[in-house]
């Protein structure tokens, strides 16, 4: 699993321009699936047909985008103003090496402030003399991500920028690529532009039309120092949400998973998050709605360049999910 999740977390993809992580998983996920479609928006869409005589349509959903800064105006000093592409912190972001899809590198930066920090203050230096040179490497509109950097913290514990969501992404793959004949339908979306408003799971279920609908995302923590909420401890489980900010979970949905991970012999969390949302928000309000749930992986230090997941929590949503498939 962890080879995949370094494959899967080693591109640049920040919301909009997500592609460079499709073809990985397109490569992943070759011979797998029965068909692989990529849509208007970007989503790809992976299919595995049911067997069984009325197969439901199950759809998973995991965004693929990443979290970023756009560029917005170029100083003749040579610095880049930026503004955020989704909810990306200031005071984390401070001397962060940042990346462009291109592949110039970036310091991001604040002017001195007295008072609260705002995005208006903030730089990326990429170390241009002037003006000039600087639009001669990255021009207005251009998205810089934290630059990769996967290591392993601990014997199960790995930090990257982008886990959020490819650590959902990876385990996804990792489902479609050991699931073999089920009776369901199985629909894998790697969705685009969740961090700007889950608008690709919108369209993607729009166009499937599916019976289920589970998304696949990361949650925060409350188990370090100081923290209290939410109730999710790294390496208990898989996170089964009961609701967030963006979506309810259709209470027999969530039990039934409560119920796979028990018969799969994994732990699993109930979570209730106090902010945030997934893809499950679009999926729910889809036609005349869909049922939906998010497993959640339990991921410390959310929408930083460090971002924490426990391998053990991905293996126990991965038993799970084959459980609730019939595996
Ligand atoms: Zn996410």
């Amino acid at each position: 699993m962890f080879e995949l999740l370094k494959k899967v977390l080693a591109p640049i993809g920040p919301s909009g321009l997500e592609e460079p992580v499709a073809a990985v998983i397109r490569q992943e996920l070759a011979g797998f699936v029965d068909t692989m479609e990529t849509d208007a928006l970007g989503n790809l869409i992976c299919v595995r047909q049911g067997r069984g005589e009325k197969p439901r349509k199950i759809m998973f959903s995991a965004h693929m985008d990443h979290i970023g800064f756009v560029v917005t105006g170029i100083e003749k000093e040579g610095f880049l103003r930026v503004t955020n592409v989704g909810g990306v912190g200031l005071n984390v972001s401070l001397t962060r090496h940042v990346v462009f899809s291109n592949g110039v590198n970036g310091v991001v930066v604040s002017e001195p402030v007295t008072g609260e920090r705002a995005m208006k203050h903030m730089f990326i230096d990429i170390g241009a003399k002037d003006k000039e040179e600087a639009e001669s490497m990255v021009r207005l509109g251009d998205m810089a991500v934290y630059a990769p950097d996967c290591f392993r913290l601990g014997e199960y514990r790995v930090a990257s920028p982008a886990m959020d969501d490819r650590c959902a992404c990876a385990l996804l793959v990792k489902l479609m690529q050991t699931i073999g004949d089920t009776q369901d339908t199985v629909i894998a979306v790697f969705s685009v532009q969740e961090e700007v408003g889950c608008r690709g799971a919108k369209v993607a279920s729009f166009a499937l039309a599916p019976d289920i609908g589970i998304a696949l995302d990361v949650t925060a923590w409350g188990d370090t120092p100081g923290t209290t909420q939410p109730d999710i401890k790294l390496g208990e489980g898989i996170g089964v949400k009961v609701m967030d900010r963006g979506s309810i979970s259709n209470p027999q949905l969530r039990e039934e998973l409560m119920a796979c991970g028990e018969r799969a012999g994994v732990k699993t969390q109930r979570e209730v998050l106090p902010f945030g949302g997934t893809d499950a928000s679009s999926m729910q309000t889809s036609r005349g709605g869909i049922p939906v749930c998010t497993l959640s992986l339990p991921c410390r230090y959310v929408h930083s360049a460090c971002e924490v997941i426990d391998m053990r929590d991905m293996e126990a949503g991965l038993k799970l999910m084959q459980t609730y498939l019939g595996k």
